[in-house]
């Protein structure tokens, strides 16, 4: 019988897939688009950093399901006037909320390509899994960590910390916890200092040992980790019949960039036979910098959590977990059903599958906005980022201190700077309400994005620079806008 003939098959619009008749036309849309987001990019400084959306846009996206086709065309119309316009605003040069990176241009044009290529990360034989290896281990020796380690790119430092805490686990209960799950009458304990970061409580939930499981352990007044009382928690725990499991450390606190003693950690951790997790979100990388010395013994660690959408410019989402322990991480995630067997030649024979080392079995091509980028500036320009916000957080805060109105309200940690409006005849019961207000009329201005935090019980604004967009004049342009509206914020509160 001959084959049906492919015109009889469905296609509701007459096509055959989903390209363009013409090639032609999709290349200027495409060219179009390219050069509309280069301008973007090239103009970022002098739009607004975040703009309230206006309803009519934000009701704009409460349509149904478009049935029929508008073509590529109408939908890039779309999207420049509905979405880039009101879009987050990190990739601006004054956008310091948080803790992000701005993105680079050479990581936009990784994506670009990384999309159109499509491959699946999960495994098989291909130069894009090497090239994630190949990333893997510069990431490794970028931050002062054995190359040797086992590694995997995912989406956040979220996912890469719950990794680590899910192989602690598996190492320390073995095959069984695969096959039974936890073990009743076990309590298994983590520790971090309080300023840990909130995502290890949802992996302590996740990982079913509760979120009672993770200790808080008291800081000094720099926001690190005192130590002495970390080993008086683990002593109580064991003493209470609980079993101490793992000891996060930070490098670098998200409130205000704090950075463990991690050598004293990795000491402690020794002693006492507990897994020894480093949440590096923020400075897992300043082995690349000339503050490499604050991470001292974080190449000691059993696992390590890094984000390379932070610090390290890297367009968004991308974080990588390395775990010292290859086979530990690996048996705590493999699975080979049939239909993935490993073969000796053809596409599936490749001496890595990154499916065995976590959750995803399908993974995008993250890796090539972090190859991409490593080859096009060199590390060291990445360490150059890490040095010149450090520095730009040093020189605000030295200014914040010369000023009669505004007041420090922490060491600076990284490059985060933590400051309040606090002119001195205020209340200090009205300054939370104050700096609040102010804050948000900071970001409604559009001239700059921070945000605030609870410092020992008060209001303090962050000024996460992490953004290799930054100059100092942009720091100065945020600190007047700031005094500007402290001083109206606290005038009309004056009026009632
Ligand atoms: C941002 C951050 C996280 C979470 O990382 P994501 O990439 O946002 O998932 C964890 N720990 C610290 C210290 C962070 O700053």
């Amino acid at each position: 019988m001959a084959p049906p003939d492919e015109r009889a098959l469905p296609a509701p619009d007459g096509s055959t897939g989903l390209d363009p008749e013409d090639w032609d036309s999709f290349r200027s849309l495409a060219h179009r688009a390219v050069d509309d987001l280069v301008d973007h990019l090239a103009g970022r400084r002098d739009q607004p950093v975040w703009r309230p959306m206006p309803d009519e846009v934000r009701h704009s996206f409460d349509g149904p399901l478009p049935r029929a086709a508008a073509g590529a065309d109408a939908a890039y119309r779309e999207v420049l006037a509905r979405v880039v316009p009101y879009s987050m605003g990190n990739d601006h040069p004054r956008f310091w909320g948080w803790y992000m990176g701005a993105g680079h241009p050479v990581g936009n044009l990784a994506d670009l390509v990384a999309s159109v290529i499509n491959p699946n990360l999960g495994g098989a034989d291909h130069s894009p899994v090497l090239v994630e290896q190949q990333v893997v281990r510069w990431c490794a020796e970028a931050a002062g960590y054995p190359t040797s380690a086992s590694g995997l790119l995912v989406g956040g430092a979220s996912e890469a910390n719950m990794v680590g805490l899910a192989v602690a686990r598996s190492a320390r209960l073995g095959r069984s916890l695969r096959e039974e799950g936890m073990p009743s009458g076990r309590r298994l304990t983590v520790y971090a200092s309080t300023e840990v970061h909130s995502c290890h409580r949802k992996s302590c939930e996740l990982l079913g040992l509760g979120a009672a499981a993770l200790r808080h352990v008291a800081v000094h007044d720099d926001f690190t980790l005192d130590v002495g009382a970390l080993a008086a928690a683990i002593a109580a725990d064991r003493e209470a019949g609980l079993e101490p499991l793992a000891v996060v450390a930070s490098a670098g606190t998200v409130n205000t960039g704090a950075v463990d003693d991690l050598e004293a950690v990795a000491d402690l951790c020794e002693r006492e036979g507990l897994w020894f997790h480093v949440d590096g979100a923020i400075g897992g990388f300043l082995g690349l910098s000339g503050s490499a010395a604050s991470v001292r013994g974080i190449e000691r660690a059993d696992s390590l959590a890094l984000d390379l959408h932070k610090w390290m410019q890297a367009p968004i989402d991308v974080g990588l977990v390395l775990v010292r322990d290859e086979p530990a991480h690996r048996s705590t995630f493999s699975v080979i059903p049939t239909y993935l067997a490993h073969t000796d030649r053809g596409i599936a024979a490749s001496e890595v599958w990154f499916s065995e080392y976590g959750l995803a079995l399908s993974r995008g091509f993250r890796a090539l906005r972090v190859w991409m980028g490593f080859l096009a500036y060199g590390a060291d320009a990445f360490g150059g980022v890490i040095d010149r916000t450090t520095a730009l957080a040093r020189r605000l805060a030295e200014t914040v201190d010369a000023h009669p109105e505004v007041q420090r309200m922490a060491p600076v940690g990284c490059d985060i700077v933590c400051l309040r409006y606090a002119p001195p005849a205020t209340a200090a019961a009205d300054l939370d309400a104050v700096n609040r207000e102010v804050v948000l009329r900071v970001q409604e201005g559009g001239v700059a994005v921070v945000t605030d935090t609870v410092l020992r019980g008060s209001v303090a604004v962050r000024v996460a620079i992490s953004n290799h967009r930054t100059r100092a004049a942009d720091l100065d342009l945020f600190l007047e806008e700031f005094v500007r509206h402290g001083r109206e914020v606290v005038a009309e509160r004056g009026r009632g």
